[in-house]
Formats: C-alpha cells, sequence, structure tokens
C-alpha cells in the first residue's frame, strides 16, 4: 500500500512535468499552422485550462477560511502572535531582497536603451493610479465592510489597462483598443482575499480564547476544512490536463517571438537572471543556514507545487497544491501551514516584486529618464507594496506596477512596452513567489519547531491532509 502510495504521488509529479512540456510543444508546433482570426478561438483552445483555474480558485475561499480559522483555534494567541511576526518579518526581508536584486541587475545591465522608444511604441492608454490612494485601497483591502462582498470584489478603485491588440491592427489596420479583461487579464481575483484572510485569521484567535464555548465553531471549520482537501485532492488530478492547454493556449498567441526577443531580450534576460539569483541562491542559503537541512531536497519535494505555479500563472491557484506538498512530502508541521501557506500566497510574492522594480526602471531607461538615488529607493518601496497588493492571480503584478510607475513619474501607458512578454515572465515570477512561501513555512517551522511540538499530540487534524 505504501509503495502504491508512494508511485501515485510521484505520479502526479511526473504527469504535470511532462503535461508542460506537451503543451509548450503543442503550442510552438500549433503556432506554425494555425493564424486565429479572433482571440477567441484561442479561448477555445485554452478552455480545459479555465476549466482547471476555476476549479482551483472555487476552492481558494473554503481553503483559506477553514485552514486559517483551525490553524488560528489550535496554535494559542502567544504562539499565533510570535510566528505572526516572524512571518511577516520573513516576507519583508526576501522581498526586500528580491527587489534589490532585480535594482542591481537593471542598473549595471541596462537592458533599456531611449532609441528602443519607438520601437516597441505601442497604442495603448491607461488609468492613473496614485500612489497613496493605492496604500489606503490595500489597507481597507484588510477591512472588508461586507464579509458576504469581499468573497466576491476586490477593490475600492479599480487599475484597468487598456491595450490596443497589435494582431488586430496587424491584420485590417484600423486601431482597437482592447480591454484586457477579455484576454482573462483582469487584475482581479473576484476575490479580497486579504480582507477573508485578517477576518479568519480574527475568528481563529476568537474561538481560540472561547475554549469550552467556541469547540462547535472550531470543529465545524476543522471539519470543512478535511471536506475541502478531500474536493482538493480530487481536482489535483486534473492539473495536468488542464495547464497543458493554458500553456499551449499562451504559446500559439504570442506575437513573433523571434522579435519580442529581439526587442525585449535583455530586460527578459533581467528579469530571470533576478530570479535566479533569488529562486537558486538567495532563498536556498537562507534556508540552509536557519535549519542546517539540505534545501535541494525540500525543492524537491515542492516540484508539483512549482510546475503548477509555473503552468497557471497564479500562486492563489497553486495554494491547495503548495499546502499538500508542505504537509505531506516536507513534513512541515500543519498548523504552520494552515497559517503561512495562505497569508504567504496573499501577501509575499519576491517574484512580483523584483519584476515590478526591474521593469520601471527599464520603463525609465526607455524614456531616458535618469533615476536618482531618491527615485530607486521609492521604486524599491513601492515595488514591494505592488507586490503584497498584487492579487496571486495570473498578470496582476502588471497592473500593480502602474503604481510604482506612477510613483516616479513615468507614463502609466507604458507598460504596454512590456505587455507582449509579460505572460511569460508571469509564470517564472510566480514560481518564484510560491518558492518563497515554501521556504518560509519551511524556516519558520523550524524555528517554532519546539513551540508546537506539544500542541500536536492533542491535535489529530494531520489526518486531513492523508
Ligand atoms: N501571477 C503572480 C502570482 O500569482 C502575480 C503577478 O502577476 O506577479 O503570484
Amino acid at each position: 500500500k505504501m509503495a502504491r502510495k508512494i508511485l501515485m504521488d510521484n505520479l502526479l509529479i511526473i504527469l504535470i512535468i511532462i503535461a508542460v512540456f506537451i503543451g509548450v510543444g503543442m503550442g510552438m508546433g500549433l503556432r506554425n499552422v494555425w493564424t486565429y482570426e479572433d482571440y477567441k478561438e484561442i479561448f477555445y483552445l485554452e478552455f480545459p485550462g479555465r476549466l482547471l483555474l476555476n476549479m482551483l480558485k472555487m476552492l481558494i475561499l473554503p481553503l483559506v477560511i477553514s485552514s486559517l480559522v483551525t490553524g488560528m483555534a489550535s496554535i494559542g494567541t502567544q504562539a499565533t502572535g510570535k510566528l505572526g511576526a516572524a512571518a511577516v518579518t520573513y516576507y519583508m526581508t526576501t522581498t526586500l531582497f528580491a527587489v534589490i536584486i532585480g535594482i542591481v541587475l537593471v542598473l549595471t545591465i541596462h537592458p533599456g536603451s531611449s532609441g528602443d522608444r519607438e520601437k516597441l511604441r505601442r497604442e495603448g492608454s491607461s488609468t492613473n493610479a496614485k500612489p497613496l490612494d493605492s496604500l489606503l485601497d490595500l489597507v481597507s483591502q484588510c477591512f472588508p465592510e461586507n464579509l458576504v462582498s469581499a468573497c466576491f470584489e476586490r477593490r475600492v478603485t479599480d487599475i484597468e489597462i487598456v491595450q490596443s491588440d497589435p494582431r488586430i491592427n496587424e491584420t485590417d489596420g484600423t486601431n482597437y483598443t482592447v480591454d484586457l479583461e477579455k484576454y482573462g487579464l483582469k487584475s482581479d481575483s473576484g476575490t479580497n482575499v486579504l480582507g477573508i484572510v485578517v477576518f479568519s485569521i480574527a475568528l481563529g484567535i476568537v474561538i481560540n480564547h472561547l475554549g469550552e464555548e467556541g469547540l462547535p465553531l472550531k470543529r465545524f471549520f476543522s471539519s470543512l476544512n478535511s471536506a475541502t482537501m478531500i474536493l482538493i485532492n480530487v481536482v489535483i488530478w486534473y492539473t495536468p490536463f488542464g495547464i497543458m492547454f493554458l500553456i499551449a493556449g499562451k504559446f500559439v498567441a504570442t506575437d513573433d517571438i523571434g522579435q519580442v526577443l529581439s526587442d525585449l531580450g535583455k530586460y527578459m534576460g533581467t528579469v530571470l537572471g533576478g530570479l535566479v539569483i533569488h529562486g537558486f541562491i538567495v532563498l536556498p542559503l537562507m534556508y540552509f543556514i536557519a535549519t542546517r537541512k539540505n534545501p535541494a531536497a525540500f525543492a524537491a519535494n515542492m516540484a508539483k507545487a512549482l510546475f503548477t505555479a509555473w503552468g497557471t500563472a497564479s500562486s492563489s491557484a497553486t495554494l491547495p497544491l503548495t499546502m499538500d506538498c508542505l504537509v505531506k512530502k516536507n513534513k512541515v508541521n500543519v498548523n504552520v501551514v494552515r497559517f503561512v501557506a495562505p497569508v504567504g500566497a496573499t501577501i509575499n510574492m519576491d517574484g512580483t516584486a523584483l519584476y515590478e522594480a526591474v521593469a520601471c526602471i527599464f520603463i525609465a531607461q526607455i524614456n531616458g529618464m535618469d533615476l536618482s538615488v531618491a527615485d530607486v529607493i521609492i521604486v524599491s518601496l513601492t515595488a514591494t507594496a505592488a507586490a503584497i497588493g498584487a492579487a496571486g492571480v495570473p498578470q496582476a503584478g502588471l497592473v500593480t506596477l502602474v503604481i510604482v510607475l506612477t510613483a516616479v513619474g513615468l507614463p502609466t501607458e507604458d507598460v504596454t512596452f512590456i505587455l507582449s512578454i509579460d505572460w511569460f515572465l508571469d509564470r517564472f515570477r510566480t514560481t518564484i513567489n510560491v518558492w518563497g512561501d515554501s521556504v518560509g513555512a519551511g524556516i519558520l517551522n523550524h524555528y517554532f519547531r519546539n513551540v508546537f511540538k506539544e500542541e500536536d499530540e492533542d491535535e489529530t487534524n494531520d489526518s486531513n491532509f492523508q
């Protein structure tokens, strides 16, 4: 039985990896024989993938609420406070590290020159976002006025980017302005996860305090958690099939890849180089220094989640797999995971922060604008805030980039310069986002190993994950 379980578990990883490769191959093959007229045709190809995203997103709400409430109700206020403080410290430090790596690289490589401006120019416009408004928006998201509407409404002030489709321009020469939403690119996950996270944490803490009287609620959420995990275990098997079509669709839909590479190759290289340094050096080193354990083994155990992150470009959609890998394979304490993973997926985005810093400075370089030291500091701070504010959905980072651009006075419609390649970079930064959350869970688990040990003895919650 044991052997079969191991096989089943690895089978899924193998299937996901194969799916990623088939997806890329299928997309690259199809793009040679298929010139689509309307983006809608791509939608048909992506359809099985969209079903996957829907199913995963559907499970996020019950998963986040039940995990956080159960976790908080089990670990007690004192431990919660300490764990929370440690988690936020970890998130902030790693995000800042990521931003600094990005800034150093983009300033030394200097991927953008002002000569590129006309070459990259595209029709487009976008609404302006005031940094202060965005910040207040972020805070007010933490305290939604209505819990039910928080489940399907995210923002107070919406930032929308409007872009014209270069393909449509090519085919009939007219300038359409196309709403990104049509491409499934809305920043919105449709859910104010941050608000739900804050409420669930508070509710869990209170339930813990209630003691005897809180038990029915605790049991309710813990049972909801078990039920959700079972649903997730079913949906997980659909993952390979879904991501195969998502990836294929994206590869078919890209503009001329050679052209993009020659225009934006250096920029892409800078972002990818930064992500590699952060993901392969900084995070593993932190993990090793903190735990004295092998980061490669830890990463291998996260493979399912990391490949799914690449395939879906959504850290929220990947959350079920992240939690699964952390608990089952890396043996991270279930209560640590219940707290750290949902919060991390919502606010901790190292890859996004790095990307936003690089993208902003790249756009400054194209505009021939010299950034002062103060500007660079503003970029790093707003990039961090913009990454916290970005939802864990595809290309949310591109939307919050508008905040960073506004902060240093760059034209916001210049996001269209990097739009054509964003879907591709998105996959890599999402992978690093999920990897950063995972390493955080591993490190915190190590520091709190004694705190949670006794509590586990009277908890049988682990069974939820089996
Ligand atoms: N897609 C990323 C994520 O889900 C966010 C981003 O666009 O940077 O983590």
